[in-house]
């Protein structure tokens, strides 16, 4: 099972990220580099912020890992932008 990246919309974190009221993983997002749980999201950073700079920085691909195959950013970010207008 994979799971999206509320930050990025990167669908494929092996773990349920962690919610910013706590539970699930210490997963870092290869994609957008936003740590769950650990420093970044207790330092105060939200989804949204973070989602907001990692734009403003041209959706570079942060990890060392090489990304997948058709990795799309901006496909990406639509899909995690669409499903947050749903709710
Ligand atoms: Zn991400």
């Amino acid at each position: 099972m994979k799971h999206l990246c509320p930050v990025c919309g990167f669908p494929h974190l092996t773990e349920p990220p962690r919610s910013q009221s706590g539970g699930g993983s210490f997963e870092i997002c290869p994609s957008c580099g936003f740590q769950f749980g650990v420093s970044d999201a207790d330092r105060g950073f939200t989804h949204e912020q973070w989602r907001a700079a990692w734009k403003k920085g041209g959706c570079k691909w942060s990890s060392k890992q090489t990304p997948p195959p058709g990795w799309d950013a901006a496909a990406q970010l639509l899909s995690v932008e669409k499903a947050r207008h749903k709710r």
